[in-house]
């Protein structure tokens, strides 16, 4: 293991629309082969690496029941499309050599082990990357509590949430031309400012344990491994 690594165990967060690149919808292979390199170049210098991933590109609970379907019955068909995403995944990690395991909050025993922390402790410290799939199991969360979660579980010493931004800023990047960045924000002055960084259970999940957030651009090459060496890339929530 490499002692120079900021991070022994990181649990990233990586969203299903994030999967989906240029397309509309589903999964761009192009896309998720560059997210496998990624993390093989962290893997490589020994982080531990556990993984959730969203399903918005396949399927929200809340657009299901916009259009009249039961919220609960939809919900529970977006945890199934973050397995779907999670599947996908694990297959473009272990194409490129990396030894994985994928743990879902439902169970589904012949594709994926249901989750079992201590399994999951026991995969990781081997150097399996650990997939995260179905969310939390339950309707009405979202992926990113089930990634501040699992990652209070398993003790990560971050939570890495890739975005297509590279941080938070004072008003939203992609609109204001003069937004400004943070570095490093507390979890105090993102409510008082009212910015958006996770949704609010994630959030004060993420608080009240005191697990930092850093927020930053995934689809910029080599940022994962600069976070990991410590370099000062996105922007850090913490106490
Ligand atoms: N979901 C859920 N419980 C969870 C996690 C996810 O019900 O613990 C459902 C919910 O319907 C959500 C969908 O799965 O809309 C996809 O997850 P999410 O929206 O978090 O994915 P992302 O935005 O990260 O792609």
């Amino acid at each position: 293991r490499n002692k120079d690594m900021k991070y022994k165990r990181i649990l990233l967060k990586l969203s299903g629309e994030a999967l989906m690149g240029d397309r509309q919808y589903g999964i761009d292979p192009q896309r998720l082969a560059e997210y496998a390199e990624e993390i093989k170049k962290v893997h490589a210098k020994g982080v531990e690496i556990a993984i959730v991933i969203g399903g918005g590109n396949i399927f929200r609970g809340v657009a299901g029941a916009s259009s009249g379907m039961d919220r609960v019955q939809g919900d529970y068909m977006g945890m199934l499309a973050t397995v779907i995403n999670g599947m996908a995944l694990q297959g473009a990690l272990e194409d490129k050599g990396m030894k994985t395991r994928l743990q879902t909050a439902l169970k589904m025993e012949s594709i994926a082990e249901p989750y079992i922390k201590r399994r999951a402790d026991r995969h990781l410290e081997k150097g399996r990357i650990v997939i995260f799939g179905a969310g939390t199991g339950n309707p009405y969360f979202t992926t990113d509590t089930a990634a501040v979660l699992r990652g209070i579980e398993i003790n990560a010493d971050v939570i890495l949430k890739g975005t297509r931004v590279d941080g938070v800023y004072d008003s939203d990047p992609e609109k204001n031309a003069a937004a400004v960045k943070f570095d490093y924000i507390s979890f105090d002055d993102v409510i008082k400012k009212g910015l958006n960084v996770m949704d609010t259970t994630a959030f004060t999940l993420s608080q009240e344990n005191k697990l930092p957030i850093l927020i930053f651009d995934m689809n910029k090459s080599g940022n994962l491994e600069k976070i990991c060496d410590g370099e000062n890339i996105g922007t850090v929530v913490n106490i």
